[in-house]
């Protein structure tokens, strides 16, 4: 968790802390995330590092949040801003904020696991996808939110790909300030989805009775054929309410298929 490129792409905003619980909070949102952040950070720099004061702030944070939505998943109290004027979310115990000294050992999830582990997006997404949600988000909150969500990536490569009968690479969308543009729209959505269930969901996740389950668009109750964007839909976390929404929702990323066709060069 926490230390590759993926987590910490080399400049920019974008920076990932996904794995240390930092959307798992019931209704989370930007300025949720962001409180959270700045009182772990500012307590963080007001201790004086010792094991004996970071126990002391553990107990005090964990006391004092938002309702975890999943609570078998750790919501790391020395997740906080790492740099670049609050615009980079990262891991307070690093040893490279901390004179060299490493001090994850301090957390739930113990040093060797913050150290080494590493999540499905490090695994199955390409340097240049990774690369591309970081240079197109550019931003804390809005690139762990994408990059961990690989229907997200892989769906919008698939799509596009089909409409125009020929691969599309992210290093083809990342050459083409246009492409990059209509990319950077979409993953926008994740944070701006007008149809998305705000309490109890992560992408295509929901929890229930301490448990999370993916959630499945009931089209027959829409007396709607499944979408084509079902994967995107449920990413997005949407919930509609009628066959119009869902027509709504699918007309929105018709609009992005088309432009982005209509951009790629003959
Ligand atoms: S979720 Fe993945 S990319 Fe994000 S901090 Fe964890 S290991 Fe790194
Ligand atoms: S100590 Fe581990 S879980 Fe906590 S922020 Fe650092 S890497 Fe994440």
């Amino acid at each position: 968790m926490e230390g590759s490129k993926y987590c910490q792409p080399e400049s920019g905003c974008a920076s990932c802390g996904a794995c240390c619980g930092m959307y798992n909070w019931v209704g989370y949102s930007r300025g949720m995330v962001e409180e959270v952040l700045e009182i772990q950070t500012g307590q963080f720099l007001r201790s004086d590092r010792t094991e004996r004061d970071l126990r002391r702030l553990k107990k005090v944070i964990s006391e004092n949040r938002p309702a975890p939505l999943y609570p078998v998943i750790y919501n790391c109290e020395f997740l906080g801003f790492i740099g670049n004027g609050n615009k980079r979310v990262g891991c307070l115990l690093h040893p490279g904020l901390n004179g060299g000294n490493n001090l994850r050992g301090i957390s739930d999830h113990g040093r060797e696991t913050c150290d080494e582990s590493r999540c499905t997006a490090c695994i199955y997404l390409s340097g240049a996808e990774a690369g591309l949600v970081a240079e197109t988000t550019d931003d804390w909150y809005l690139y762990g939110l994408c990059l961990t969500d690989l229907d997200l990536t892989r769906e919008f490569f698939r799509i596009a790909s089909e409409r125009v009968s020929a691969t599309v690479s992210a290093e083809q969308v990342g050459a083409g300030p246009e492409l990059k543009d209509i990319f950077r729209r979409y993953l926008l959505l994740k944070e701006q989805w007008p149809f998305a269930e705000k309490g109890n969901r992560f992408g295509k996740y929901y929890f229930q009775d301490g448990k999370y389950l993916i959630h499945r668009i009931d089209y027959q109750g829409l007396s709607a054929p499944e979408s084509g964007y079902d994967r995107i839909l449920n990413s997005l976390g949407s919930e509609f309410r009628s066959k119009a929404e869902l027509g709504e929702a699918e007309e929105r990323l018709d609009r992005i298929f088309e432009e982005f066709s209509r951009s790629l060069p003959g």
